[in-house]
């Protein structure tokens, strides 16, 4: 599970875990992430709660660390694409290393890591890939451009996981959370306009909570989901069915 040392990732490991997974977990900040094992060790078990930090944006890392990871803890049998990052700016502002830092966490990086998890579960004839898109992977808002062009390209990257896997017996989904409460979000959280637009945007009426993301995680990663293929199960409250 990439990116799953805090926030949703993190929110959505303890689901599977608790369902009964193996977790191991993934960040950039070696600190965080080892506070986090040790939590879910504590909660799981230490041969549940693994933690291996490396940058899901580098290929050699990306493919080092798949080794590392299948030949000490064992089979991938499931993947999350969780990793991401967010930039604010007005699009005529937006500097060209910007652009590509939000393209390439968000996007590029599941290209990366799918395709390491891939080479194992394709000769297995098995395996769950779950990329956590968003409702920008729908629709756009100002400020947002780079994040919205890359879960807009993860919703397509889904599918043409989906064309080339699907027939080696993997399932490729995404799920598209909506506004959801967590370090990512608390600058808007805190925004009182920005927070009463959410509240009247979304006919549910509320933020997100990442245990809302729970259930549809399970159930992408289970049996339950064999037949669900390239789909992109959106957890938003219902803000992308209303105008
Ligand atoms: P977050 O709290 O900022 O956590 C991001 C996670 O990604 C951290 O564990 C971070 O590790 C890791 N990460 C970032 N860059 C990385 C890299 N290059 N290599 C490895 N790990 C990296 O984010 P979040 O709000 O939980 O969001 C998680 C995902 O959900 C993102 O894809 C986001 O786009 C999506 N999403 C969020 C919302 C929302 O409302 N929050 C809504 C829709 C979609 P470190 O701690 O080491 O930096």
């Amino acid at each position: 599970m990439t990116g799953s040392s805090r926030g949703i990732g993190s929110s959505i490991a303890a689901g599977l875990a608790g369902a009964g997974a193996t977790v191991v977990l993934n960040g950039l900040d070696g600190g965080r992430l080892e506070r986090a094992r040790s939590a879910f060790a504590a909660e799981f078990g230490a041969d549940r709660a693994h933690g291996y930090a490396f940058d899901v944006t580098e290929a050699a890392a990306v493919d080092a660390a798949v080794d590392r990871i299948e030949a000490e803890v064992g089979p991938i049998v499931i993947l999350v694409n969780n990793a991401g990052v967010q930039h604010r700016e007005p699009m005529l502002d937006v500097a060209v290393e910007d652009w590509q830092r939000v393209l390439t966490t968000n996007l590029t990086s599941a290209f990366l890591v799918g395709r390491a998890a891939a080479r194992r579960m394709i000769p297995r004839g098995a395996g769950k890939i779950i990329n956590i898109c968003s409702v920008q992977t729908e629709l756009a808002r100002p400020t947002i451009a780079a994040y919205t062009a890359a879960k807009g390209g993860l919703r397509n990257l889904t599918r043409a996981m989906t064309a080339e896997w699907a027939g080696a017996g993997l399932q490729i989904n995404g799920i598209a959370p909506g506004y959801i409460h967590t370090e990512m979000t608390q600058p808007l959280v805190d925004d009182p306009d920005f927070n009463d637009w959410i509240l009247g945007r979304t006919p549910a009426a509320r933020w997100g909570t990442a245990g809302d993301l729970l259930g549809p995680a399970v159930f992408l990663a289970s049996s339950a989901s064999d037949y669900v293929n390239g789909q992109v199960i959106f957890v938003d409250g219902g803000m992308t069915a209303v105008v």
